[in-house]
């Protein structure tokens, strides 16, 4: 992806009324002009977040700086060599690192916790022992179930209590619809509540479209300059109408696609997910962003 290319797809994303945008991964620090692309989002008015797991965030702090108004640290446990294992590369004292860093630079970053059953337990301690002390929101992101790719173990429903617990101390975020989902079994696809493709725009390292969602990939359109119109295309539109009703969609509960899904459409989780999300954005200021008006 070149910075003309993302200049190019970010002017069609604010025609298509993006909002957000989130440079993700895998890593996405290891694109060497990302913070070039996060400063572009910025100017051009977007919210921008950035999820690393610190390996590298350290070399690009000073440059990223003013620039992520939702920077995440990845952290599953205060464990150093559990973490490190559980992220399969040593990252651990990199995000104490970064965590200094961020400080030093007046950012603030948030920690995020991807919860499995295996790390229920491990909250705690990153609680009181990282976010605590450094005056960092905790954000609990319950992992999630998805029938083609392996993300682990679905959570309890005792573990699903726990972290609702845990959504009501201070500085801890955790959408409680992501919750409800799950007791639910997840996405149905007779009566879908996914909205990926609609609430979503998925643009690929190699500058696609990628429909209707990115975890099942359906199809890759070309981008080569006009986002919108691929967008608006007849074979897009067909599988953005495909949202949630696919065979693979039984049953998923991606937070990704689900966060978005439910701050846009007016049902149970959208009333559910109202408290958490008006929690985190008030404590990081970007709510005055997603007024009808800004
Ligand atoms: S339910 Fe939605 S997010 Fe999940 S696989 Fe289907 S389209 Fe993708």
């Amino acid at each position: 992806m070149t910075l003309d290319q993302v200049t190019e797809n970010l002017k069609s994303l604010k025609q298509l009324g993006v909002k957000v945008i989130d440079f993700t991964g895998g890593e996405p620090l290891l694109h060497k002009q990302i913070d070039e692309f996060a400063s572009l989002a910025k100017r051009m008015g977007f919210i921008t977040t950035i999820t690393t797991n610190g390996l590298l965030y350290p070399k690009f702090a000073e440059r990223l700086k003013g620039n992520v108004d939702m920077l995440h640290f990845s952290l599953d446990t205060a464990d150093a060599a559990k973490h490190d294992k559980m992220r399969g590369v040593s990252c651990f004292n990199h995000v104490m690192k970064s965590i200094e860093i961020a400080k030093s630079l007046n950012e603030r970053p948030d920690i995020l916790f991807t919860v499995f059953e295996e790390n229920i337990e491990d909250i705690k301690a990153v609680y009181k022992e990282i976010c605590i002390p450094n005056d960092l929101i905790l954000i609990l992101n319950p992992s999630f179930e998805y029938n083609q790719v392996k993300t682990g173990e679905g959570l309890s429903q005792h573990s699903l209590s726990i972290l609702k617990e845990w959504g009501r101390e201070k500085n801890v975020y955790i959408n409680n619809a992501f919750l409800e989902l799950r007791k639910d079994g997840g996405n149905q696809v007779k009566s879908p509540v996914c909205k990926a493709a609609s609430t979503t725009i998925v643009i690929s390292p190699e500058n696609e479209l990628i429909l209707p969602c990115y975890h099942l990939g359906e199809k890759s359109f070309p981008i080569g300059g006009e986002l919108e119109k691929v967008y608006h295309s007849k074979e897009a539109q067909r599988l953005i109408s495909l949202e949630g009703k696919l065979p693979e969609c039984q049953g998923c509960t991606i937070n990704c696609y689900m966060q978005p899904t439910f701050s846009t459409h007016v049902n149970k989780y959208f009333w559910k997910a109202i408290p958490s999300t008006f929690k985190y954005n008030r404590i990081k200021g970007t709510w005055k962003n997603l007024l009808p008006m800004s």
